[in-house]
């Protein structure tokens, strides 16, 4: 088949490289074309909203899916007249804005951060008093890595997280005395089957995910069964196809869902040597109609982003267990360059790859 994608970045690259093992042809729809994806497949540099170009791509594509969550949900709507567009637009309708999503995720059942609305300066002291110090403040729209977030410690701070955000409407939410975060990468087949990869144990540094541990150690069986039943819950009520990653806090033997991505994930790369079918083969698998893979983990598979500048490799490159992925993409302060999976890796190695990876 011939799938189009929406976007050209890492994650285009990665389905691609998944969906040529499997014989398939890409094609690309960006606004402004990544170096991602050069090599990969045609792409089309357009307006997200020029509808004769995105009918033009639809017309060369079998089906269409996107790797980054803000298309506008009008484009993906638009497609879905015109070709099967997994997963549908209303996951995209329901991540886009971080209050819709919390409100989703609630109404389901499944636990979050405490959280209020606030459109205006005085409803952001409201939501503060309300929720307690300290709390972090986001945009609802367009937030990623960190980005679009305050951390409001006292009421004093509140003017100063309001202009910082630029005055648009914001979620804010009580902080979490998180004992870890972790992420669960799961994916819906058109049959409705479901395939689970084992949860991420995930580390940030100044808001980046920079190391992310399949299968996460420790792990309690009744926080895996409470993640296991929140993406089923998630995947199930919007009739997902592909791929999808939540986010979580584990507070105390919970979990509460900080943000899902309906798309595959950052932290799942490591699935591509640490489990026998990745996340970017069961997305592809789902939405060419195929059953999925089996999500079982073969080792420890241990992921950690390179971000900003490629360090010297030459080291890892003699490890037999270390597996180099570079993104063809130039280098600048806090972008994803690429990432290194160390399968089952003793503690120096670990500390090796760690090293060359911290900013
Ligand atoms: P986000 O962009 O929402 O994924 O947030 C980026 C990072 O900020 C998360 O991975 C957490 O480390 C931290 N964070 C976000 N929301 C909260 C919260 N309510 N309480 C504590 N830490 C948070």
């Amino acid at each position: 088949m011939r799938i189009g994608i929406l976007g050209s970045g890492q994650l285009g690259r990665m389905l691609a490289q998944a969906a040529h093992k499997l014989g398939h042809t890409c094609a690309f729809y960006d606004s402004s074309a990544s170096t991602a994806t050069a090599g990969l497949g045609d792409i089309t540099e357009g307006d997200f909203g020029d509808r004769e170009a995105l009918r033009e791509f639809a017309s060369r594509c079998d089906l269409i899916t996107y790797e980054f969550e803000n298309v506008p949900c009008e484009t993906a709507r638009f497609l879905e007249t015109l070709k099967p567009v997994y997963p549908p637009s209303k996951a995209l309708e329901v991540s886009q804005d971080r209050l819709t999503e919390k409100e989703f995720l609630q109404k389901l059942g499944i636990g979050t951060p405490r959280f209020e609305a606030a459109s205006t300066e005085a409803e952001l002291l409201d939501a503060c008093a309300t929720l307690g110090y300290p709390c972090i403040a986001k945009t609802r729209r367009f937030g990623y890595d960190g980005k679009g977030q305050y951390r409001i410690a006292k009421p004093g701070d509140v003017p100063l997280a309001w202009k910082a955000l630029n005055g648009t409407p914001l979620l804010v939410e009580g902080f979490v005395p998180f004992t870890r975060e972790l992420s669960v990468v799961a994916t819906r087949d058109i049959n409705g089957s479901i395939a689970i990869c084992p949860l991420a144990f995930n580390t940030h540094i100044n808001g980046i995910l920079h190391r992310s541990e399949i299968p996460a150690p420790d792990l309690a069986q009744s926080v895996k069964t409470l993640a296991h039943e929140a993406v089923t819950k998630v995947l199930e009520t919007l009739n997902y196809v592909g791929t999808i990653a939540i986010e979580l806090f584990e507070v105390r033997g919970e979990i509460l869902a900080n943000e899902m991505a309906p798309r595959v994930h950052n932290s799942g790369h490591a699935t591509i040597e640490g489990l026998k079918t990745s996340q970017f083969t069961n997305h592809i698998l789902a939405i060419t109609g195929f059953q999925l893979g089996s999500t079982e983990p073969l080792s420890r598979a241990v992921m950690y982003n390179i971000i900003g500048a490629i360090p010297d490799l030459t080291q890892v490159n003699k490890l037999t267990n270390a597996h180099v992925h570079l993104y063809n993409k130039a280098e600048r302060a806090g972008r994803k360059l690429g990432h290194i999976t160390l399968i089952n890796p003793s503690e120096g190695e670990e500390s090796l790859v760690d090293q060359l990876c911290s900013r």
